[in-house]
């Protein structure tokens, strides 16, 4: 089922095919429009006789001759002039007449004016006859209404319009988003039929798995656990980067325990219109409590649970009260009531504590990118429904792509039928999975991105520089490929490494590896004594790693064992140091910066006779791997340790940043 919001649907879920003119409430608003222009008009002519007749034609015509019985001053505005005999008079073309009463009017500057006027035509004239004058005030209640409704009416109709367009936008443009804006856009699975997901199609995450099966637990036999007095729990976090398979794990769960699944993510919560987000919540959890059990899931929950009242620039008022609920509902609802909250998000340290509390998301559960056997295993899942040949080697390609989440991998696997499709072949081989493992990595190849022979050189010589830098370092990342095919916008060439999977880094190691992403910088500078903007992003890099040993690890001996570390303020203003250590902190990177840099130069100029063999046989063949490296230049003096990565986790050197998700790449 899914939600019943859909325009043009009749309630038995067939469209009803246009017929006519559709209703349209912008129809209504343009009629009533109209009508009270209309009305507005016509009224004017109809109440209101007045022409372009000025008091002088009044004064010659009518007053001079004594035929005005009496003025009637309307609304200070318009003078009538009843006027008693129509014989010699002309007849005012204007004048509403019936034979007997005939009334001149003409507008009046102001009542001062006219008395003025009026005077003056008395001492001109002493035979005139004193006319009385009578003030009179007339509501044209037509005039007065409408003036008061059509501001109204195109207010409400602009406001209307407003709505509509973000309630459309949001819900993907469907009609009537006006009047579902605060209902949940919660997709619902029906039970045992669309949620036919279960943990065979998650591959590896073998920890959370057993975590999770827990819940699944709890679903099935609920009364297992409460019988003994414990308490079900409400909520778990899934944490991990994006791709790993967190919105996957929560449906095998609802799958596994053959409960209905509602999805939901957390921006989609957060909307302009204060309250919204709120009542979304309210109404996704009132589907729930009528589904239960049932599995709710909040996707990039992050995006409300951000802790509370720390950016002031934002008005927060909305995602507060959109928190609030939350929390309020995930209170209401007892472990028993069979509603189990999983959320997923990449942040849990920017959270709000409240969220985290017991009764509410006290259980997390991390989810990491796969390590190598996990990819294999991803690999097989996502293999299953493809023609491959029989020589593809599953472990090689597990080896070729870390850092790839499981979204890559399958992404991989997608990319690599096609390319086997448009090549004409008749199952997948290994050539186009290493193609598609390319194109996932740095976007489209060039090959006919025209560069000119000498800039090829400098890049070639550049990225040997990485390659002949890692290879010497002790605690560099062991090599997978070197190129000079560019690649996507920004990297003209690249040196591919194999992250150590482990959790700890030394300070030896974030040294060497700076060293290494400036080599090729201090190679351009050897062999040709200038440097190019090529380096950008690698620079970058370093700076990025400099600055986290400095303020983040506590690897600096002028800064100490502090860390200014504080996710919850990203972003603030503040920063959590003096200008004093602020200024002590750059210097301090430059020097580490610098030294890394001349480190890098020493270590090339050391080897030069490497660097060229390297730069040469790239300008040749474009693309070198490990092995050619080893042939060329013989094996790497630390390498051996490496060779067989053990499963563990990529630790991202400037955790500022969530890790990449596509390994060590230096351009
Ligand atoms: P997340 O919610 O963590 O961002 P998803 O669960 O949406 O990631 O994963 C996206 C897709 O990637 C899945 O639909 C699936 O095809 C693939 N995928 C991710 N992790 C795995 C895994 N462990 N096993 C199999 N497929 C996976
Ligand atoms: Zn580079």
């Amino acid at each position: 089922m899914q939600d019943n919001n859909q325009p043009g649907k009749t309630p038995d879920g067939k469209s009803t095919p246009p017929k006519g003119p559709k209703f349209n409430i912008y129809w209504v608003f343009g009629i009533i429009v109209l009508v009270l222009v209309g009305m507005t008009m016509f009224s004017n002519n109809f109440s209101n006789t007045i022409d372009a007749h000025s008091f002088y034609d009044f004064q010659n015509n009518y007053l001079n001759k004594n035929i005005v019985e009496k003025i009637t001053i309307v609304n200070n505005e318009v003078a009538e002039a009843k006027l008693n005999t129509p014989a010699t008079a002309p007849s005012p073309s204007s004048a509403l007449s019936s034979p007997k009463e005939m009334i001149y009017s003409f507008r009046i500057g102001s009542v001062e004016q006219f008395n003025k006027d009026l005077e003056t035509a008395y001492v001109a004239n002493p035979n005139l006859q004193r006319v009385p004058i009578m003030y009179e005030s007339r509501g044209n209640y037509l005039r007065e209404l409408s003036g008061i409704l059509l501001p109204l009416l195109i207010i409400i109709a602009m406001s209307f319009m407003m709505i509509r367009k973000m309630g459309g936008g949001v819900n993907g443009g469907g009609g009537g988003g006006i009047f579902n804006i605060g209902k949940s856009k919660a997709q619902l699975f029906e039970k045992g039929t669309k949620v036919n997901i279960t943990f065979n199609d998650v591959a590896g995450l073998d920890e959370a798995k057993v975590e999770i099966m827990e819940i699944v637990d709890f679903l099935k036999n609920p009364k297992k656990y409460t019988a003994l007095g414990g308490k079900i729990p409400k909520g778990a976090l899934l944490v991990g980067p994006p791709g790993t398979g967190k919105t996957l794990l929560a449906k095998a769960v609802a799958g596994e325990a053959q409960v209905p699944f509602f999805s939901m993510s957390g921006s989609d919560f957060v909307e302009m219109f204060v309250g919204v987000g709120a009542s979304r919540v309210r109404d996704l959890f009132k589907q729930a409590r009528e589904k239960s059990p049932c599995i709710v899931f909040i996707d990039e929950i992050d995006a409300i649970g951000r802790a509370r009242g720390k950016n002031m620039m934002m008005s927060n008022d909305e995602r507060e009260n959109t928190l609030n609920q939350m929390l309020v509902e995930m209170d209401g609802f007892s472990g028993e009531s069979g509603i189990i909250v999983l959320a997923a998000t990449n942040r849990p340290d920017v959270l709000d504590a409240a969220l985290l509390r017991p009764g509410r998301f006290d259980r997390q559960i991390s989810i990491d990118l796969p390590d190598a056997k996990g990819r294999e295993k991803i690999f097989e899942v996502h293999l299953t429904p493809i023609k491959k040949s029989k020589n593809l080697d599953v472990k090689k390609l597990a080896l070729q792509t870390p850092g790839f989440a499981g979204a890559d991998i399958a992404n991989v696997c997608n990319e690599a039928a096609l390319i086997a499709a448009r090549n004409g072949k008749e199952e997948v081989d290994m050539q186009d999975f290493n193609d598609a493992i390319d194109r996932i990595i740095g976007g489209l190849e060039k090959r006919n991105k025209i560069i000119s022979p000498e800039e090829k050189k400098v890049i070639a010589y550049h990225e040997a520089g990485h390659a002949v830098s890692g290879w010497y370092l002790e605690y560099a990342h062991p090599l997978v490929k070197v190129t000079i095919v560019p690649r996507g916008t920004a990297a003209l060439g690249f040196a591919q490494y194999l992250p150590k999977e482990k959790y700890l880094t030394l300070t030896e190691e974030l040294e060497d590896d700076m060293c290494m992403t400036l080599g090729g910088r201090a190679s351009e500078e050897i062999f040709f004594g200038k440097v190019s903007t090529g380096a950008l992003s690698d620079l970058q890099q370093v700076t990025r790693t400099a600055y986290a040993m400095v303020s983040i690890y506590g690897m600096n001996d002028k800064i100490g064992n502090i860390s200014f570390y504080d996710p919850q303020n990203e972003g603030g203003f503040q920063k959590p140091y003096s200008e004093e250590t602020g200024n002590l902190i750059d210097r301090e990177v430059k020097i580490i910066s610098d030294k890394a840099f001349a480190r890098a130069k020493a270590l090339l100029e050391s080897k030069r006779k490497e660097v060229e063999i390297i730069a040469e046989e790239l300008l040749k063949k474009e693309v070198l791997f490990k092995d050619d490296l080893e042939r060329l230049i013989g094996k790497r003096p630390f390498g051996d340790v490496d060779d067989n990565p053990e499963p563990g986790t990529i630790v991202s050197q400037a955790p500022v940043e969530p890790p990449a998700s596509l390994g060590d790449i230096a351009s």
